[in-house]
């Protein structure tokens, strides 16, 4: 070995400070250096006035946590390595055993395979209630009820609730209220306010935010936020993220800051190609009914016009259809394998369309009476051209006869 390896490690040179980019810089770390041993005792990462350790946060993490504060309307945000990973990490941090969830019944999927599995083992119960009717979200808070999840509008039948009283009748029992966001990306509404100005103000205790979506914009990251506004709910959970050892990549941090810019003009495009895909699907004999919140007919849509009118007025990128039940489980397979530009996948918030076909009567407790029968496909826009799009659906549609 030649001694200049040891200074090839122990380098000297220091970069001059004072760089100025347009993206941050990336930092990677396990190790954190101290300048000495009390140093090394004093620090403190919970605040975020300084480094400890990779796990408890880097400058390239913290400014992701910032930005995305600004986003969300929030004042703290913790990073996890998916939203699925945002959604466990609020469960973990927060019940205990004999303590019960209430989560709506066209919830994210894996929330309540979560609670169905892991939470019930642990002697957590869960309820479904009907995120359309408060009364009933009502009638099943309980003295148990620790954690109330809400989400506008559900991810697969794009119904929106009264997401105001949802979040009045939970908090007026003691509950927390965590919002899955993902859907509004901050965009749509604000999370911590939901009323106008001159009301009393109204908002979520947590929002949390599959980044995989619409911040990364990618398909290409997979990561989850956790977003508050109370100093000690915040460290609540950021003490179960430390105790869990939950922490984000560098590069796949650097990946979601690179497209936060563009977050708007992106979240747009989506909203208006899918707008007028929606429309003109409503008007397609095979499709019985058309779910998307801006369409005057789509379940909830006055409380999406009332939530959301104040903002950009966001609608996000998904649209379903429910596809006539004359039609086989076979025929709608084919449709889909029928399309061309939208490809077969999970997730959303990419350049490329997507189309799931779903089994709605396997995901409720029972079939929602604001839904048709039929069979339900979502369609998840992508950045491409809207004529090619409709086109690619209308040639689709010919298999259907
Ligand atoms: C995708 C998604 C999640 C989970 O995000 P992952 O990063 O895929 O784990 C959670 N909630 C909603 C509404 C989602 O669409």
């Amino acid at each position: 070995m030649t001694q200049s390896i040891t200074t090839l490690i122990h380098h000297p040179y220091v970069p001059p400070a004072g760089f100025d980019a347009p993206q941050p810089g990336v930092f990677k770390a396990s190790t954190v250096f101290f300048p000495t041993v009390a140093a090394m005792r004093s620090r403190e990462w919970k605040d975020k006035s300084a480094y400890t350790y990779g796990l408890h946060g880097t400058p390239t993490t913290y400014a992701l946590e910032e930005r995305l504060c600004t986003l969300e309307g929030g004042l703290q945000c913790l990073l996890v390595p998916s939203g699925l990973a945002a959604v466990s990490l609020v469960a973990l941090a927060l019940l205990k055993q004999g303590d019960e969830v209430l989560i709506p019944d066209n919830a994210y999927g894996p929330n309540k395979a979560l609670a169905e599995g892991e939470l019930k083992d642990w002697g957590i119960s869960h309820r479904y209630y009907d995120p359309m009717d408060p009364n009933d979200l009502d009638a099943k808070m309980s003295n148990r009820t620790r954690l109330v999840w809400v989400e506008a509008a559900g991810s697969v039948t794009l119904e929106f609730p009264d997401l105001p009283a949802l979040v009045r009748i939970a908090k007026g029992k003691g509950a927390l209220v965590a919002l899955d966001n993902t859907w509004g990306a901050g965009l749509a509404f604000a999370p911590f306010n939901l009323l106008p100005a001159n009301e009393t103000p109204l908002g979520v205790d947590i929002s949390v935010h599959a980044l995989t979506k619409y911040p990364s914009g990618g398909g290409d990251v997979l990561m989850g936020s956790v977003i508050t506004r109370d100093a000690g709910l915040h460290l609540r959970i950021k003490l179960a993220h430390m105790r869990l050892g939950l922490g984000v990549g560098a590069n796949d941090a650097e990946a979601v800051l690179r497209a936060l810019p563009s977050i708007e003009l992106r979240y747009r495009a989506h909203d208006e190609t899918t707008r007028i895909l929606a429309q003109w699907a409503n008007a397609q004999p095979a499709f019985v009914q058309v779910l998307h919140p801006a369409l005057g007919d789509s379940p909830g849509h006055a409380h999406w016009k009332s939530l959301c009118k104040g903002g950009p007025g966001g609608a996000a990128g998904l649209f379903s259809v429910v596809i006539d039940p004359c039609y086989s489980q076979d025929q709608v397979d084919a449709f889909c394998d029928a399309l061309n530009l939208f490809r077969l996948g999970y997730s959303w918030g990419g350049p490329i369309s997507l189309v799931v076909p779903y089994d709605l009567a396997s995901m409720r407790t029972a079939w929602p009476a604001h839904i048709a029968r039929g069979t339900l496909v979502r369609f998840s826009i992508g950045l491409e051209a809207v004529e090619d799009l409709q086109a690619d659906i209308a040639q689709a549609l010919q298999i259907l006869g």
